[in-house]
């Protein structure tokens, strides 16, 4: 049903931030309007932001990259 970002729901569910284990929910790398962008900008601009402390993971080629060297604050900028 909600497959964001080429991401199945019941796999994204098995995901947890390598820092702090909290849950990761989708998130745009590059989103600057938000849910604006939907459907035209998943492909290429699509993360995974941690829940619990705001750390954001890319994904690439639809494999997220779960790791804290490639993660990067969700607050600045
Ligand atoms: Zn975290």
């Amino acid at each position: 049903m909600s497959e964001i970002g080429g991401i199945p729901s019941q796999i994204r569910a098995l995901l947890a931030c390598p820092r702090c284990h909290g849950g990761l929910r989708d998130a745009r790398a590059d989103g600057r309007g938000g849910e604006a962008g939907r459907g035209t900008t998943m492909r290429d601009g699509t993360a995974l932001v941690c829940e619990a402390c705001a750390l954001v993971f890319p994904v690439e080629a639809g494999i997220p990259v779960l790791l804290t060297e490639r993660a990067r604050a969700r607050t600045s900028e």
